[in-house]
């Protein structure tokens, strides 16, 4: 049986936040980040630094707790449907006003797709249709940039990247299931005077925070030359143990060190960072032996662990359109907003993407990710509260 978890659920399974000692390098530390990008954006001290893949707040802070209000693990609104409504800017259908939690949100239509340019099926990982459809978003004047995520430099963890020609576009194709950070790109995008409107793939937590963002009168400003937000489903932001231990095994780390805790400040005896590459730590066994990882490993063996925990949104309810994998070679595309109907309908008019009918299996495969995603919040909140 699936239990409903309600909002106020959330709020409560959330009280890390009301906690005012807590700071961001908490939420941080215990591993609940998700590197959205967020804080620093908003960090009118300029108090927060991104380091070897690591969050931390320095002396500068002033305790304003801007960074924790705009935080996208902070849910203390309850993921509430009139955001949700607002946001789409649209009639509820789907999504059931007494916060009966609906995986798929709230949506116009939903489909089953791939792309029709080759060049986007050599670079993409599953369906293509995030790249296509971004593409025809510059194609009509929609956009004139985007902000999407690549790897700068190779064993590094990936970042937002800015884009603005469709050459640029397409090198970025594939998923990156690492941190990108990529909302602190929204600074850079505000003070260019040459770039009107924007598109944004982003995680689900990430169109939260955007969401968010366009409610403050404080932080407005960072979304103002954003015009399609493209969100990819995520279960987890984390690869599984398997893979972990797989990716560590083909870099050569030993065994023994893939269980370690890798909360460098608690162990400052075994790890510091390489003073040749920030992007890198030197870990020092207890026999004196160095091993020298890049971030990438670092995150792989500890951080974001823990942000499913806190996370109720598999699919993206605050996006233009939501993507997901449906198989090999296509996507799950879930239409919610007028615009995002409109990018959609131009990219299938264009033959830039083909569709096919929703199946019994995707709604199986997005009903049962969702509510899963869903019990893991639950089970928080039980072991904060009923343990
Ligand atoms: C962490 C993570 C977890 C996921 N979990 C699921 C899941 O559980 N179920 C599911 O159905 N789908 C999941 N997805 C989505 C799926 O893997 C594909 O990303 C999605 O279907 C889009 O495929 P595509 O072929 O259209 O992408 P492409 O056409 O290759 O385009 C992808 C675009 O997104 C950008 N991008 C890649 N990674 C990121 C990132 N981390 N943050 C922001 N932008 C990025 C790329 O730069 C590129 O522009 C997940 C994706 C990520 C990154
Ligand atoms: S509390 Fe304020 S000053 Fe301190 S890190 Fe957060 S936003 Fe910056
Ligand atoms: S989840 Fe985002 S806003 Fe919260 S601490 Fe991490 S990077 Fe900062
Ligand atoms: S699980 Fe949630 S918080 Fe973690 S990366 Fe995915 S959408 Fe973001």
């Amino acid at each position: 049986m699936w239990f409903i978890l309600t909002s106020s659920d959330i709020i409560k399974s959330v009280s890390i936040f009301n906690d005012k000692k807590k700071t961001v390098q908490d939420i941080h530390d215990e591993g609940y980040c998700n590197y959205c990008g967020a804080c620093k954006l908003v960090c009118p001290e300029d108090a927060i630094v991104y380091q070897g893949g690591e969050i931390h707040v320095n002396s500068k802070c002033i305790l304003c707790e801007k960074c924790l209000e705009i935080c996208s693990q902070n849910h203390q609104d309850g993921y509430n449907s009139s955001l949700i409504q607002r946001h789409n800017n649209s009639k509820i259908k789907h999504y059931n006003n007494n916060m009966k939690y609906v995986p798929f949100g709230e949506f116009r239509d939903i489909f089953n797709c791939e792309t029709l340019k080759s060049a986007v099926k050599e670079t993409s990982m599953v369906g293509g249709v995030t790249l296509s459809i971004l593409s025809t978003a510059f194609d009509i004047g929609l956009i004139d940039t985007a902000i999407v995520a690549d790897f700068e430099k190779k064993d590094a963890f990936p970042s937002g990247v800015i884009v603005k020609t469709e050459k640029q576009l397409l090198k970025t194709g594939g998923s990156k299931y690492l941190p990108t950070l990529s909302l602190e790109k929204l600074e850079e995008i505000l003070t260019d005077d040459n770039i009107e409107s924007v598109g944004i793939t982003t995680l689900p937590c990430q169109a939260y925070v955007l969401a968010k963002m366009r409610e403050n009168p404080n932080t407005a400003k960072y979304t103002s030359k954003i015009k399609l937000v493209l969100t990819l489903l995520c279960g987890s932001g984390l690869p599984s143990r398997e893979d972990v231990k797989k990716y560590l095994k083909k870099k050569g780390v030993p065994e023994s060190l893939t269980e370690l805790s890798a909360n460098r400040r608690k162990n400052k005896r075994f790890w510091r960072l390489n003073p040749q590459d920030q992007q890198r730590y030197i870990y020092t066994s207890k026999k004196g032996k160095e091993y020298d990882f890049s971030s990438r490993v670092i995150l792989a063996t500890k951080s974001r662990q823990n942000c499913r925990r806190l996370c109720p949104d598999y699919s993206g309810f605050y996006s233009d359109i939501s993507i997901g994998g449906s198989g090999l070679k296509s996507n799950i595309v879930i239409v919610r907003t007028q615009t995002g109907e409109k990018v959609f309908q131009e990219s299938l008019g264009r033959k830039s993407i083909k569709r096919r009918k929703f199946t019994r299996w995707n709604y199986f495969l997005v009903n049962f990710m969702g509510k899963n995603k869903r019990k893991q919040v639950r089970d928080s909140y039980k072991e904060v509260f009923l343990s």
